[in-house]
């Protein structure tokens, strides 16, 4: 592919087989020939943050490498969320499946329908951690994700995810 760029997703779910909804969610994500997959992290369980009372998270994230312009990938992530039949009817309620787009090469956008760098990202552990054991050099608004996630107030929620 020439004029790629690498983009790193956010994958969670809380409800249903997730750990098998993030598997059959990432394979949908690269099945496309213009998105590549380029690093996996591994599985976090994590406590959810803010909502209602709700089951535990299992997070993770990719990178991939595509030629998509933001919004087909804003799209295709849509697509993908909708295939798991993901509820909207409660902010920060729990889902079947939520995928955020964090970074997009270098690109920044304010626009409320796609805020790159992901507004949040950066205090999430849930995204932190699992991209800085993905990518031990990431960095997100000049710091090392590292870093970042050793500050975040949801890391004592998280865990490696061990299976079921
Ligand atoms: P959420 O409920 O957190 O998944 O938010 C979904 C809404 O956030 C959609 O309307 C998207 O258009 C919007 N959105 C804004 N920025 C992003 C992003 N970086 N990744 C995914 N969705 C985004």
């Amino acid at each position: 592919m020439t004029g790629t760029v690498r983009s790193v997703l956010a994958l969670g779910s809380n409800l249903g087989a997730s750990n098998d909804t993030l598997v059959l969610a990432v394979a949908d994500l690269v099945e496309p020939h213009r998105v590549r997959l380029h690093a996996v992290s591994p599985v976090v369980r994590t406590k959810p943050v803010g909502g209602p009372e709700q089951p535990d998270y299992l997070n993770m994230v990719i990178e991939v490498e595509t030629d998509l312009g933001p919004y087909e990938l804003l799209a295709l992530c849509q697509a993908v969320e909708e295939k798991y039949h993901r509820k909207r009817t409660v902010r920060w309620g729990p889902r079947t499946l939520d995928i955020d787009i964090i970074t997009y090469g270098s690109w920044t956008s304010d626009d409320v329908t796609l805020t790159i760098p992901h507004p949040r990202a950066a205090v999430r552990a849930f995204v932190l951690q699992p991209w800085a054991w993905m990518d031990s050099g990431a960095r997100l608004n000049g710091r090392p994700v590292a870093e970042l996630a050793a500050e975040a107030e949801d890391l004592a929620g998280l865990v490696p995810f061990e299976g079921v």
